[in-house]
């Protein structure tokens, strides 16, 4: 009888071939990132490729070869730039050489990460360990890889959810259950965390958004007032969020503090340390997480400060028992066994609301294995002397100054003008066409300011020194042109 199928496989026929196909595409990306700081940060799609790549849905096969030249032709040159060197607009991680190597390999074996019995889920577990011992939580604790911080804070939520009301909150929803529940986190935090209430169906106006201080961290006297008020009212406060690193300045809320509150009030106390809580791999900086051991989860990204290729985010819940609670569901085509594939006493898909999931913890192993911790806590380290310089340079110039504390990686600064508000915006546009360096625009305490957030390990004093540079020059050609035109 004949194979009903000879080959209809996506293998290929000719694996010599496609091994040569993939060590050139391979050999490509190596010379990009290679080559990273001779591009330009961005470039706007052009009309002509943009074209190019809409089309029909290709229904016949094309050459690997050929749809390869299209995305280095169409695709790869219109990043939006994070990878590179002048990249400081956003919070957002550089990505490593090791990193993707890693990708391709978890991508080769196409892992599903959702539960039984291999090899993939003992190294999340074991990445999970590591994370317990970074942040001195304890071995109880249980954790989970996910997309990233916004997704971990929701999940975060749903945690503190069960913990007040119960499992119980699964089956019957909030509106039988008729308690109106209250959260707390700064003015500073998230706009996610307004996003989890909200999608947690507590509501985005149950969470209280308390005023900051000068440094940008909670006001602790008026944490206390709005969570008494609130409980003379007959409300429930039930979660306190604190924030190791905010992200329009880079504040740390004082943890201790939002710690002792949370004991004291019997809240589930959670923290948002996207890309903050990281700073615990760089020995100078670690002391000013203190307090971060207390909480009951931690949200945080490995894909920022950590350097991993997106997306990596991971959510660390110190009572397991309770995230499990809060996740796990009885399915018969989950059922576990005594032995088999089927086996396993650990399964992703009880702590989290992904069943399958692929292989994050994979990136994020090889990062801390080839280049070590230390490494990714030096690189912290120096992207926070980097802002300090690039604060210096700002302190120093009377054209400029500084329009928020510089606490750790981030500085919002403008050039002075009768027009700043308009006259930064366009600077910040003209540095995102000229394609050297991409910081963005923010609002802070009301004004507008150019915001430098430096995370990649790959930004030099040479590219804080080119933003300094060119926002002078740019302020000054304003500057001639408004006194031309007076
Ligand atoms: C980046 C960030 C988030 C969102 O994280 P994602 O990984 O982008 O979902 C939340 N909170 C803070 C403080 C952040 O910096």
């Amino acid at each position: 009888m004949p194979d009903p199928r000879p080959s209809d496989s996506l293998d290929p026929t000719d694996w010599a071939e496609l091994r040569r196909d993939g060590h050139r595409m391979l050999d490509g990306m190596f010379d990009h990132m290679q080559s990273l700081r001779d591009q330009a940060v961005w470039l706007l799609p052009p009309p002509d490729q943009l074209n190019a790549i809409r089309e029909q849905l290709p229904r016949a096969p094309t050459l690997l070869r050929d749809v390869h030249t299209q995305f280095v032709r169409s695709i790869l040159p219109y990043s939006s730039g994070n990878a590179h060197p002048g990249f400081m607009g956003w919070v957002q991680g550089g990505g490593t050489p090791v990193g993707m190597l890693a990708e391709m390999l978890a991508a080769g074996m196409n892992a599903n990460v959702g539960g039984r019995d291999h090899m993939a889920i003992e190294i999340e577990r074991q990445m999970i360990a590591w994370t317990r011992d970074l942040f001195g939580f304890p071995d109880t604790a249980s954790g989970l890889f996910v997309t990233g911080t916004s997704q971990a804070n929701f999940m975060g939520v749903l945690v503190a959810r069960t913990r007040t009301l119960g499992p119980p909150v699964r089956d019957r929803g909030l509106t039988v259950i008729g308690r109106q529940l209250t959260a707390y986190a700064s003015a500073a935090a998230h706009g996610c965390i307004a996003r989890a209430m909200e999608m947690a169906g507590l509501g985005r106006d149950q969470l209280r958004l308390i005023p900051v201080d000068a440094e940008h961290r909670i006001r602790i006297a008026a944490l206390r007032q709005a969570i008494a008020t609130d409980r003379a009212n007959g409300l429930e406060p039930f979660l306190l969020i604190g924030t190791a690193g905010t992200v329009d300045v880079g504040a740390i809320d004082d943890l201790t503090a939002l710690a002792a509150i949370a004991a004291a009030e019997q809240l589930h106390f959670h923290i948002d340390g996207a890309f903050g809580a990281l700073a615990m791999l760089a020995p100078r900086l670690a002391q000013l997480l203190s307090g971060i051991e207390r909480a009951d989860s931690l949200a945080f990204d490995w894909h920022k400060w950590g350097q991993v290729p997106y997306d990596s985010g991971f959510l660390l819940v110190r009572d397991g028992a309770l995230q499990r609670q809060t996740f796990a569901a009885d399915a018969a085509y989950l059922r576990r066994a005594e032995r088999g594939l089927a086996g396993g006493d650990w399964w992703p898909c009880d702590y989290g609301p992904d069943l399958s999931r692929g292989f994050r913890a994979l990136k994020t192993w090889f990062t801390l294995k080839t280049y070590g911790a230390d490494a990714i806590g030096q690189v912290i380290t120096g992207t926070v002397a980097l802002a300090q310089r690039l604060a210096g340079r700002i302190a120093a110039e009377p054209e400029m100054e500084l329009l928020g504390p510089v606490p750790l990686n981030i500085v919002c600064f403008g050039y002075r003008s009768p027009d700043a508000d308009r006259l930064n915006a366009e600077i910040v546009a003209d540095l995102h066409q000229s394609g050297r360096v991409a910081p963005s625009l923010t609002t802070v305490d009301g004004r507008t300011a150019i915001r430098a957030a430096i995370v990649n390990h790959r930004t030099m004093a040479e590219d804080v020194d080119a933003l300094i540079d060119s926002v002078l020059a740019l302020g000054r050609a304003a500057r001639v042109v408004q006194a031309a035109c007076a």
